[in-house]
């Protein structure tokens, strides 16, 4: 039996994307090295030219090896043809062949299997070896087309999973064990609107199955906060965090990255949900061409005001062929990664208060053992470490006593 390895890169709906090729492997055999694999199927990501140039250079160390390369993922479509035509791959397939990997995989003779953008897989993920929770994928693609972003020119526009085959999923999940589910894709905000459903709907039935006891949700847009939505906002079930990505808290930038946010509207909707108990999180985007020293004052100054605990921060990196590679004028590398440090350490501060002034127990899920003590996550999504005398991995444990710290809350935890 040949051997493969899976090399992942970028984002978590690739990690999703590439357990659904191993799970349609029938003749080969999964290995956790590369060294020992004689075929790399490499799950690339293309966001960025960066990440083109990661994963140019990762192949070029699996072609020195002498291992057959099959290019699949986002960087399928932006840079297969080129890589193939150099001879760097054996093969390249887009996202809609992933459940034909296994005779992608025994072909003699050098291929390019590009498929379609507008399919979705029907395999149902079942168990993800070694994790606490479960990730689901509910939807594909992309109808925004922000103007730094390459993301629904190589994954296709917006469409949804069918939502009998996610409960299904669910409820083979749930019966594994699995008690938190995770909800991921490009644009899940947009889930339901193919299918005369929506999101709020479709995890109102995923908490009706028995097992699931909390459900997070990956980025969502501000505009996509909807009346279904609202409906589920006071569900015990529901993780008192939610992510949004706002990506910038200036008009103007938020004009030039062809957004569908608007500050005031966000700042509203951030202090209304934060009222109700929420951590908030979102996604920023700093040094994007035309973020002049006045535009970015004026953007601290407003961020500051947002009732944010987490942040997922990115400075600004060219991608050809979207619209802001072209825009001028640029941002210093510098001067971008100086305003990431400051939205991050503003964000860092306000996550410490927000700890500080909860009084509630935490509900964690154990995610890990590192270093003697155990890692979980709370209902809030902030990090806990756990001094325990019995081994509580995997397990939901109620913590009421414990310590915040500047970085992290620590407690002990004694049966
Ligand atoms: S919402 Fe914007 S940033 Fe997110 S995937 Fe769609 S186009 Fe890209």
């Amino acid at each position: 039996m040949k051997k493969v390895y899976f090399k992942t890169f970028g984002c978590r709906t690739n990690i999703y994307d590439t357990q659904i090729m191993i799970q349609n492997l029938k003749d080969f055999e999964v290995v956790e090295s590369e060294e020992d694999a004689q075929i790399v199927v490499v799950n690339s990501c293309t966001v960025t030219n960066g990440a083109d140039s990661g994963v140019r250079s990762y192949i070029n160390g699996v072609n020195k090896r002498g291992a057959k390369v099959i290019l699949a993922g986002c960087g399928a479509f932006s840079k297969g043809e080129d890589l193939f035509k150099d001879k760097k791959v054996f093969g390249v397939m887009g996202h809609s062949e992933k459940e034909n990997i296994n005779s992608l995989l025994h072909e003699k003779t050098r291929f390019v299997e590009m498929g379609d953008l507008n399919s979705l897989e029907k395999t149902i993920v079942s168990d993800y070896l070694g994790k606490s929770k479960a990730f689901l994928k509910i939807q594909e693609g992309c109808n925004f087309r922000c103007s730094y972003c390459i993301i629904p020119y190589v994954r296709g526009d917006a469409r949804s999973q069918d939502e009998e085959l996610i409960l299904d999923q669910v409820r083979k999940l749930a019966l594994n064990g699995y008690g938190e589910f995770v909800l991921t894709g490009t644009n899940i905000g947009s889930y339901g609107q193919d299918k005369k459903s929506s999101l709020g709907n479709l995890v109102k039935r995923i908490s009706q199955i028995r097992g699931v006891r909390r459900i997070r949700l990956g980025s969502i847009e501000p505009i996509q906060i909807d009346d279904s939505f609202r409906e589920i906002l006071d569900e015990p079930w529901l993780e008192r965090h939610l992510h949004l990505a706002l990506q910038h808290t200036s008009e103007e930038m938020l004009r030039l990255m062809r957004r569908r946010n608007n500050v005031k509207r966000d700042l509203e909707l951030f202090e209304e949900l934060s009222s109700l108990g929420y951590a908030l999180g979102t996604d920023f985007i700093t040094g994007h061409p035309g973020e002049s020293q006045e535009v970015w004052d004026e953007a601290y100054e407003t961020l500051k005001k947002f009732p944010l605990t987490h942040i997922h921060s990115f400075v600004y990196s060219k991608r050809d062929g979207t619209p802001s590679a072209t825009m001028k004028p640029e941002v210093r590398g510098d001067i971008a990664k100086q305003r990431l440090k400051d939205i991050e350490n503003l964000v860092f501060e306000k996550n410490y208060e927000f700890r500080k002034t909860r009084a509630e127990s935490l509900d964690i899920l154990v995610e890990e053992k590192k270093d003697g003590l155990f890692v979980g996550y709370d209902q809030f999504y902030n990090k806990i470490l756990i001094d325990s005398n019995r081994d509580i991995l995997k397990e939901w444990v109620k913590i009421d006593n414990y310590e915040v710290k500047r970085d992290v809350n620590y407690a002990i935890f004694e049966v």
